[in-house]
């Protein structure tokens, strides 16, 4: 005993930040139950141990009376008596029942689990705390699982009323660790610690103007708040450290990366790009591509590489801004290329670039696919490494080693999330000093989710569409009206349009969903009879030629109708189809619909999106068909998506390591969020290797708590 306390006082005092101990040095604490919160909590140190916050807290100095629980109690604390407890049930139903009572009246507690443990601390003679939910069981109102105490083992563990009530496991309370024993280890540990052990990160000068806690006050106010004023003031504050931190860091590479790369200098905007601008452009450009292409412009003249992102929602005319871009590194000498996640889109693209620059035939345009023939595949790779391609769109085939630029200044790449970090990359490497990159995405994300998921890049957004663009008309319709549906379709078909049938994804293990498909096929032909309607279907157990072969089919217009899963997806420009039918909406998450809604209403016929379920619907699935009939709005969409599913689930972000926040919430602390950002921005902008005095505290806490990449700076 007395060589483990002496050896656990010599590790401390030997670690520089007392906050990296582990925790089973922790008074109280000991390496059985340490063993516990790591495994359970991942509590390994003091800091660990500190930052495990409160769920909730209770109001020592509220007790309630049975008799004024009524429908609208939540959480509640009682005092009382114990008058009788009993097991009953079994197996999984297996559950104690306790009476418990007070001057007004009797209340049931409940538990499902634990009930072993909480036998023993029951006795009638004592009086006890009870705080908990107050539910209703048959109109009974009852509490399940309560905390419980009784009155005479009750001690302040601090000055505070209020207690605080963390997070726990079955199995820590099965160890004697529940909701208050960590508070009391959390007391502990804040009694032993001092100013310097938690020393301030955020520079005095946003504390005053923002009316910022300490960093020392508000670790001891999250957890033994004074009242609930001086918890929301913690709670702030520590919101505000932690998303200040993530763009603080953020900034620093984007910024570093900004103004100390390598990059090719666009001098001037030249005759090519003036001449396409003045004679050739079909239409006038909106304010949105105007601004995003001044940035571009600003970008590429400054002798640092761009890494940009381009948000742009569908339909919002991100292809011309591509082009011009292009033209200002055509101007300057340099050659672009410009790169889609399928062939069909390549293709495209290809065809309209093609179409827009068909009056300047000094440009030269190449398209390379897989699917390009040997002979004309080694036409394009030499012209291409001789310079004398000057454009040159296609599939992930361009960054193949084997396609070599004379000199490749300008690198798009579009529809983004559907390449990997890795092959963007690679084209890094195609030039010796690195070339811009452009990376244009149609899935809106939200804004606070791109602030963290790609903080690190530059970002353009286009929040508006040309103007004459009809809004397409959504409406939910069920099963029962299939009829109706139908004969709308035909009606449209006869009018000469075409239009999308989508069923859920199929995966090689989804036997389900292939089935659905294949009888909606059938279903459909029942409808379209195949010697008057021609018909295409596309899904993801087709071999690739096949796909491309009946995608083709419906671009061309040879087809009508258009039965497919969600691999029509990204970016396919079909401006006749007119329609577009939902299957099963409620399995589609709302990007998906949106992105699916996008592949119409890209003419100048008005457009229809029909959204099909069955008579059940759960609440969520409701709430996204409500949003999706209610509006076109991309970002807004984004953003109801973002408060549906949480930050995890958005398509583009799930890799990124960067949206595991503990306190801050990317949908609720919009205000917080905006402004740790702004901030951020400005304090690396002015002070970008942090050496101005006053942000002195900032550096030393980034440089003891390592994650930032100092080499770039310095
Ligand atoms: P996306 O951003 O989805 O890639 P596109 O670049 O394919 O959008 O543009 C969609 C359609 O809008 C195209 O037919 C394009 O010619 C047209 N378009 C783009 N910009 C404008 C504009 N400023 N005015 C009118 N039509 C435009
Ligand atoms: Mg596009």
């Amino acid at each position: 005993m007395v060589i483990f306390a002496s050896t656990k006082k010599e590790i401390i005092s030997n670690l520089a930040d007392i906050l990296e101990s582990p925790i089973e040095y922790l008074k109280g604490v000991g390496p059985l139950r340490g063993d516990t919160l790591r495994k359970e909590l991942g509590i390994f140190t003091f800091r660990d141990l500190l930052e495990h916050y409160p769920l909730r807290y209770i109001d020592k100095t509220q007790v309630s009376t049975i008799s004024q629980i009524d429908f609208q109690t939540d959480y509640i604390q009682i005092k009382g008596r114990f008058i009788f407890s009993d097991i009953v049930g079994e197996k999984r139903a297996r559950r104690l029942v306790a009476r418990f009572r007070d001057n007004t009246g009797i209340i049931e507690l409940v538990w499902f689990q634990g009930i072993s443990w909480v036998q023993k601390i029951i006795n009638l003679d004592d009086e006890f705390l009870v705080y908990g939910k107050v539910s209703f069981f048959n109109g009974q109102a009852q509490i399940s699982h309560p905390e419980m105490e009784a009155v005479k083992d009750r001690q302040q563990t601090g000055k505070s009323y209020l207690e605080p009530i963390y997070p726990t496991t079955e199995k820590l309370k099965a160890k004697n660790m529940n909701a208050r024993q960590i508070g009391k280890l959390t007391y502990t540990l804040l009694s032993l610690l001092q100013q310097k052990d938690i020393p301030e990160n955020i520079p005095e000068n946003i504390l005053q103007e923002l009316r910022l806690m300490p960093r020392f006050t508000a670790f001891g106010a999250i957890h033994f708040p004074k009242d609930m004023d001086e918890q929301k003031a913690a709670l702030r504050r520590l919101k505000f450290e932690e998303f200040f931190l993530a763009q603080v860091r953020l900034n620093i590479t984007r910024i570093g990366r900004s103004r100390h790369s390598q990059g090719i200098k666009f001098d001037k905007v030249g005759s090519i790009f003036k001449e396409f601008y003045e004679h050739h452009l079909p239409f006038s450009l909106t304010n949105a591509q105007k601004r995003v292409l001044k940035e571009i412009r600003q970008d590429t003249a400054r002798g640092h590489q761009m890494n940009r992102l381009l948000q742009g929602d569908v339909g919002s005319g991100k292809t011309i801004v591509a082009l011009l871009s292009m033209l200002i590194a055509v101007d300057n000498g340099y050659q672009c290329c410009m790169m889609a996640p399928t062939e069909i889109l390549a293709a495209q693209h290809y065809k309209s670039l093609q179409e827009l620059m068909k009056d300047m035939p000094g440009v030269n345009i190449a398209l390379l696919t897989g699917s390009v023939k040997t002979r004309e595949r080694r036409d394009i790779l030499e012209k291409t490494a001789a310079g004398e391609i000057q454009i040159l769109t296609g599939t992930h085939a361009l960054i193949e080693d084997k396609v070599v630029f004379k000199n490749l200044g300008l690198a798009i790449v579009d529809e983004q999330h559907r390449f990997g970090v890795a092959q963007r990359a690679r084209l890094w490497k195609k030039n010796s000093v690195p070339p811009h990159i452009l990376v244009m995405t149609a899935t809106p994300i939200p804004r606070t989710l791109a602030m963290t998921a790609y903080g690190d890049l530059d970002y353009s957004v286009m929040d508006e569409l040309p103007p004459g663009r009809q809004p397409i008309t959504t409406v939910h319709r069920y099963e029962t009206q299939r009829m109706l549906v139908m004969d709308f379709l035909r009606e449209e078909i006869h009018k000469g349009r075409q239009v999308y049938i989508i069923y859920p994804l199929i995966e090689e293990s989804e036997k389900l969903d292939y089935e659905n498909l294949m009888n909606g096929y059938e279903l459909v032909k029942t409808y379209f009879p195949e010697d008057k309607y021609s018909i295409s279907m596309v899904h993801g157990r087709q071999t690739p030629e096949l796909k491309e072969t009946n995608m083709q089919r419906f671009v061309n217009g040879d087809t009508q109708i258009m039965v497919s899963t969600t691999v029509i997806e990204v970016g396919v420009n079909v401006p006749n189809a007119s329609v577009m039918v939902i299957e099963s909406t409620e399995k589609f998450g709302l990007s998906q619909l949106h992105q699916l809604r996008g592949r119409v209403g890209r003419g100048s016929e008005k457009s229809y999106c029909i959204l099909m379920t069955g008579k059940q619907l759960g609440k969520d699935a409701r709430e996204r068909i409500k949003i999706m009939c209610a509006t076109n709005d991309g970002f807004m969409i984004a953003e109801k998506d973002l408060e549906l599913r949480g930050p995890g689930d958005i398509e583009g972000t799930r890799q990124s390591g960067e949206l595991n926040f503990k306190l801050v919430s990317l949908v609720a602390d919009r205000n917080i969020l905006e402004a740790a950002k702004e901030y951020a921005e400005t304090l690396i902008s002015e002070d970008e290797k942090l050496e101005k005095p006053e942000n002195a505290p900032l550096k030393n806490y980034l440089m003891r708590r390592g994650k930032t990449n100092w080499s770039k700076i310095s």
